[in-house]
């Protein structure tokens, strides 16, 4: 007999069908924002003025591993926590604890601003947290504060220090590219990440937060590693550690570290895309640019059953666009800003 290939369960002798959309690419990797609160407003992301969700909104950590269990029986073996700014959930690490003991996760990582990270690294490498990106685009304070429009850069640079001391290798340094803006910031950061053994990446700039984006505003890949093989040293291309990985990937030939490019807009990487996302607020979107979203929390609150929950994580994969466009006039920008999504 064969397999009714509609069948999502997954019983002892079914595999279940990969999470194949209609362009060929299977989805291994959830993205989950755990609070759209933050203690930053960084320019190109939120605005000024938010009104933050009521915590009832939230997803309840039960809600979300619930949701990790039927998204791993999938074939999502791959978590990043986001935000908002992920620290400011109160026992985070108590989080982190239950989605390690979810059968099938086999990758959990964590992007934070690194305000909080000094108290929070060891607690959070210690419930099984592997992976962390932490943000930040100056070392200049004075830089900082006009970007993040708060103070805080001594912090996150405790920050990441108390991840390296606690035992994460490697930890990322994310960095947006900015025209005009950040420029000045790419050899310093590029230097900061050389001599602390931290892999620093760029972010190119995209259209998705709160202020005006215009394409010119980019400040490119090849622009920057143009100035760090100028300024620093060459840099010799190497393959990323998963090939849908969205960085490339480059070594010092020198042998003084890792530098990754993330070139959303100049070279979209779409056609390789794995990434479902989980708002703070339970919608499942299936691109950081999606115009629609699917409701879990309903089902997750409204009684729903398991197979419900898989029925919803197939709808999403199911429907979901071949990119972006970013680079062409048929790109609309969601309303949604990226603290609300999760980056
Ligand atoms: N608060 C945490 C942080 O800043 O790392 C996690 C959430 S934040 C939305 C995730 C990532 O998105 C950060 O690295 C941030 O720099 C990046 N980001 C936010 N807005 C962006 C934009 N318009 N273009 C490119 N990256 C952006
Ligand atoms: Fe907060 Fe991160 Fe957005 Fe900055 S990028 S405002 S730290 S959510």
């Amino acid at each position: 007999m064969t397999a009714n290939p509609s069948t999502h369960g997954v019983g002892p002798s079914r595999l279940p069908l990969p999470l194949r959309d209609g362009f060929g690419r299977v989805h291994n990797n959830l993205r989950i924002s755990v609070t759209d609160r933050c203690n930053l407003r960084c320019v190109y992301c939120m605005p000024e003025e938010v009104t933050f969700l009521d915590r009832a909104e939230l997803l309840s950590f039960e809600e979300i591993v619930r949701f990790v269990r039927v998204a791993a029986s999938l074939g999502i073996d791959k978590i990043r926590l986001t935000g908002g700014e992920p620290l400011l959930r109160r026992d985070l690490h108590r989080l982190v604890g239950m989605l390690a003991e979810v059968p099938g996760i086999r990758d959990l990582g964590l992007t934070t601003n690194g305000i909080l990270l000094a108290e929070q690294a060891q607690a959070l490498f210690d419930a099984g947290l592997r992976r962390i990106n932490v943000s930040l685009d100056t070392l200049d304070p004075v830089r900082f504060r006009q970007l993040a429009r708060r103070d805080g850069l001594e912090r996150v640079v405790a920050g990441i220090l108390a991840a390296k001391r606690a035992g994460f290798d490697p930890v990322k340094v994310n960095a947006v590219s900015i025209r005009g803006v950040t420029e000045h910031e790419v050899v310093p950061l590029a230097r900061f990440a050389r001599a602390h053994g931290l892999e620093m990446r760029f972010i190119e700039y995209m259209p998705i937060g709160a202020d005006q984006w215009e394409r010119n505003k980019v400040y490119f890949a090849h622009e920057i590693l143009e100035q760090i093989e100028r300024e620093l040293a060459p840099l010799v291309p190497v393959e990323p550690a998963a090939p849908q990985a969205p960085a490339q990937e480059f070594v010092y030939a020198d042998g003084g570290g890792r530098v990754g490019i993330i070139a959303s807009v100049s070279r979209p990487f779409c056609h390789s895309c794995n990434r479902l996302r989980l708002t703070s607020d339970g919608k499942l979107r299936n691109c950081l640019f999606a115009l629609d979203e699917l409701d879990v929390k309903g089902l997750l609150r409204g009684g729903a059953s398991d197979d419900d929950l898989a029925a919803v994580i197939r709808q999403s994969v199911a429907t979901k666009w071949e990119g972006h466009e970013i680079n062409t006039a048929r790109f609309v920008k969601p309303e949604r800003t990226m603290h609300t999504i999760g980056g």
